[in-house]
């Protein structure tokens, strides 16, 4: 199977040479030439196979150039080694009226590591079978959960090296621990003077600066990155989708043929866009749902057809969707439309204009599989309110807004088909919002004591990788202005 740009383009690459480059030349997005399709023999197969066999199974179907044992040894390094504190990976936890997909069993606590983990392994292989002599720097500016959960994956991957810039001040103290601890001979954290946006916008610029590229290629080093623009992150996450239908066949909730619907708390749009490409291959999905935060562009995008990023941008307890331009749904426009010169001319308008509107038939279709709604933080405080009352169980921030929207669409609409909230994070990553919600008083509490108070209402531990973070010694203090970073990135790129 080969890849191709979303922009056009006479690119066509196989996928280890796809997930080496990251992005395509011209800009876009590498996507599937074709989709595989799978059938029913498939999937019930799976019902019997662990996640890491169910793992290589789907991505057998993308990744066609990695040999099988290639793909084992890959997912075996990603998934196994005691890495997640669960035997299943991603277990789906099932209540009377909808399950939970529980994607937050990994080293760093987010649903990020279940693509994280996978990606360097595919990384480091693809180098192998290219014959790639040249390191590969990974270059990540994060707001919190993906930087250490990059971090977490490419620790001492041979031939990797991974640098992760994150907005001094600008991240939650778990989460700045969870980075300034990180142990590996090949990681680099740095403080960048600047928020978020400075940041990422400094990355940018070093990734588009040719001549700094043939700089490090002089020194056998070569930039990438670890974001969801690349395939090698998005094909781990649709393992994920077929999982919980085994989960579900096998516990007899439900028969093989029925479809089910799928929540999805939604930023970048690659979690709910791995579901489109399950639904594809034939998974029986019925709808997609889309759920947004206060930054709600995705809602207004899938009700009217006109993606505006023009707008007011708001902090909300649910950070890791705080977020304007979604990434991914460049590759969903691309398989909607087929035409790669359209979604070209429309990612134009979205740089130069900061919109544009697709067809109204176009959104007729897309609309068949996907729908969208939002929340805001008292909405999303509230359910997790009531899902601690009514089911003693304790969503995080970003689940509880799928869970409201959830909700939110069994009221508006007839659809009765069983309904999976996907969880993307634990609840001991966001505890001070979680424990405002439960109606507990945090003043006064650092996180530690936050950690121990949401334990006594939770059933779960608290994660292991976050328990330990109270007696690690913080090994990174590099801190940087904006105009600094290319001269960081060019001193650890030689060390
Ligand atoms: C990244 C993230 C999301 C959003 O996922 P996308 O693939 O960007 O849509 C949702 N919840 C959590 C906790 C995340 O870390």
């Amino acid at each position: 199977m080969k890849y191709i740009s979303t922009r056009g383009g006479g690119e066509r690459l196989s996928s280890a040479e796809a997930i080496i480059q990251g992005l395509s030349a011209n800009g876009g997005l590498f996507v599937p030439e074709e989709l595989p399709a799978v059938d029913a023999a498939f999937i019930q197969g799976l019902v019997s196979l662990s996640y890491e066999e169910r793992a290589v199974a789907v991505l057998q179907q993308f990744l066609t150039d990695y040999t099988e044992e290639e793909l084992c040894g890959c997912v075996t390094r990603a998934y196994g080694m005691g890495k997640f504190d669960t035997e299943r990976k991603a277990p789906t936890k099932m209540f009377d009226d909808c399950s939970v997909l529980e994607l937050w069993h990994g080293p760093t606590s987010a649903f990020k590591d279940m693509a994280l983990q996978l990606l360097p392994q595919l990384l480091q292989t693809a180098l192998a079978k290219t014959g790639e002599t040249a390191d590969v720097l990974i270059l990540v500016a994060t707001s919190g959960d993906t930087g250490k959960a990059a971090l977490e994956g490419f620790r001492d991957v041979a031939q990797t090296k991974i640098m992760v810039f994150y907005p001094q001040g600008g991240v939650s103290r778990i989460q700045g621990l969870q980075m300034l601890t990180q142990e590996g001979g090949n990681v680099n954290v740095t403080a960048v003077r600047g928020n978020f946006d400075d940041a990422q916008s400094g990355v940018k610029r070093i990734f588009s600066d040719a001549a700094f590229g043939e700089e490090l290629a002089s020194h056998g080093v070569k930039l990438s990155s670890a974001n969801s623009i690349n395939w090698g992150r998005l094909v781990p996450q649709i393992v994920y989708y077929f999982s919980a239908y085994a989960d579900l066949l096998a516990a007899g909730r439900i028969a093989y043929g029925d479809e089910v619907n799928f929540c999805v708390p939604t930023g970048n749009f690659g979690d709910i866009l791995a579901g489109y490409y399950a639904k594809r291959m034939g998974l029986p999905v019925g709808r997609l749902i889309c759920a947004s935060n206060r930054n709600n562009v995705l809602t207004e995008f899938l009700r009217t057809g006109t993606y505006n990023r023009k707008r007011e941008f708001f902090k909300t307890i649910t950070p890791s969707m705080d977020i304007l331009i979604s990434s991914n749904l460049e590759r969903l426009l691309y398989h909607a439309v087929g035409n790669a010169e359209q979604v070209a001319a429309w990612m134009r308008q979205l740089a130069e204009q900061g919109s544009y509107t697709i067809s109204k038939e176009l959104l007729a279709n897309i609309q068949k599989t996907f729908w969208a709604d939002w929340a805001d933080d008292e909405a999303t405080k509230a359910t997790i309110r009531k899902a601690y009352e009514t089911k003693h169980y304790i969503p995080d921030t970003h689940t509880a807004v799928a869970w409201c929207v959830a909700e939110n669409y069994q009221k508006q609409t007839a659809d009765r088909r069983e309904m999976v909230v996907v969880s993307t994070a634990s609840p001991y990553k966001f505890n001070g919002s979680v424990l405002t919600a439960l109606g507990v008083s945090t003043d006064g509490m650092d996180e530690f004591s936050m950690l121990d108070k949401l334990q006594e209402l939770n059933d779960n531990p608290i994660p292991r990788g976050l328990a330990s973070l109270r007696d690690k010694a913080v090994r990174h203090h590099d801190v940087c202005a904006r105009d600094e970073m290319k001269n960081f990135v060019a001193a650890f790129a030689k060390q």
